[in-house]
């Protein structure tokens, strides 16, 4: 009868914090030859000789890249360049005068306006050690401590484009991505920013500027849970977001944390993702204990290293998973019977392998771009 009911997933909690120098992105940015190159392979010899071949590889959005297109890896670059805009205006001075607002004023308003930007989710956590990482891995500040800030952190997610998703792993993946993580920044900037102008420290945590890791922010705050393939999966749209997070002293009501129990009992047996990477890099397991937390651990460097040879940042696995099919009144209620129900979950998998197939063909791109 277990094929009929739901598997109890516990919710992870994470025991420690994540050196953000371990992520591939600082890896791969080592020099060789600098001090930060030499300080870091002294503590991590075993990495270095797959680190290098990352830097050998033709590189993301680089021309010799498998899936090089000229107009749309120049077109994705422009927009990480404007992110990179963004990075001055994460934090600033703050107003010296407070304005006296209540929590739920305040909370009701900024969540309100972050939707009407555009926002797909927004919802607030306290600030935990566990949110932050424990060093800075990017940027000027390389190797310092975080020491987390604020007392409050506000996620927010917006949607990335079916259309443009599904044609993973070719162009639009990557222009998408782009423009994701400029828009989640945007917003990110402009709450941090009211919220100073209103006398209260904030800081915008955006793509290339996080002292936090926005996906364990965002289940805190209730917008979903961590999938199989290690991604926020929202409840509408599955892990087809990004994410963006403010943190800030200015009082705000906190979120219920998710545990989205259904939707580890689906991933459970779905294993989709696991099946179409091109690099084996999603476990078709059990959820391990990693890192003092029971969650699916992905290969990481084989990720980055098909990343790298591409020159995208490929995205099949979010472009077949069952949860980021169009946020319609179908699929919702498909998401609706599948959250309530264990046998309409263990039905759906194959229903899903039936009419998308089990590991199904990339999409053609939109016209404009091919
Ligand atoms: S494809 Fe399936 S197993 Fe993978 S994250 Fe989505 S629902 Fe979970
Ligand atoms: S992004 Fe691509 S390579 Fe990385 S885990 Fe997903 S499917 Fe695999």
């Amino acid at each position: 009868m277990s094929f009929f009911r739901r598997k109890h997933v516990p919710r992870s909690e994470p025991r420690g914090r994540i050196d953000e120098r371990d992520i591939m992105f600082s890896r791969w940015r080592l020099e060789p030859g600098s001090s930060r190159y030499r300080e870091y392979y002294a503590r991590h010899p075993e990495r270095e000789n797959i680190d290098q071949s990352f830097r050998d590889a033709p590189g993301l959005l680089k021309s010799g890249a498998s899936l090089y297109h000229p107009l749309m890896f120049a077109a994705a670059d422009a927009t990480f360049d404007t992110v990179d805009q963004l990075h001055a205006l994460v934090d600033g001075p703050v107003h010296d005068r407070q304005q006296d607002i209540s929590a739920e004023e305040l909370s009701t308003f900024l969540k309100g306006w972050l939707l009407q930007l555009g926002a797909h989710s927004v919802g607030i956590t306290l600030l935990r050690d566990e949110h932050c990482y424990s060093h800075v891995g990017r940027g000027e500040r390389y190797g310092e401590p975080v020491t987390p800030q604020h007392r409050f952190a506000l996620a927010l997610t917006v949607e990335m484009d079916h259309e443009m998703v599904r044609s993973a792993p070719a162009g639009p993946i990557v222009m998408e991505s782009s423009r994701e993580y400029l828009r989640s920044g945007a917003l990110a900037v402009q709450a941090a920013q009211m919220l100073r102008r209103m006398g209260w420290p904030a800081r915008a945590h955006i793509d290339g500027r996080y002292e936090v890791v926005c996906p364990l922010v965002a289940r805190d705050a209730g917008l979903g849970d961590i999938g199989r393939m290690g991604l926020l999966m929202t409840p509408r749209l599955g892990p087809r977001v990004r994410i963006a997070v403010v943190t800030t002293d200015a009082p705000l009501l906190t979120d219920s944390p998710s545990h989205d129990e259904a939707m580890l009992d689906f991933c459970l047996s779905c294993r989709k993702c696991s099946a179409t990477c091109p690099t084996e890099a999603i476990p078709p397991g059990d959820r391990i204990d990693a890192e003092g937390a029971a969650r699916w651990q992905i290969d990481s460097e084989a990720c980055f290293s098909f990343w790298n040879q591409s020159g995208t940042d490929c995205g099949r696995c979010m472009s077949v998973c069952p949860y980021s099919h169009q946020n319609n009144l179908l699929h919702n209620s498909v998401r609706w019977i599948i959250a309530r129900s264990a046998l309409a979950r263990r039905l759906a998998v194959p229903l899903d392998d039936l009419i998308y197939g089990r590991t199904p063909a990339p999409k053609d791109p939109p016209t404009w771009v091919r």
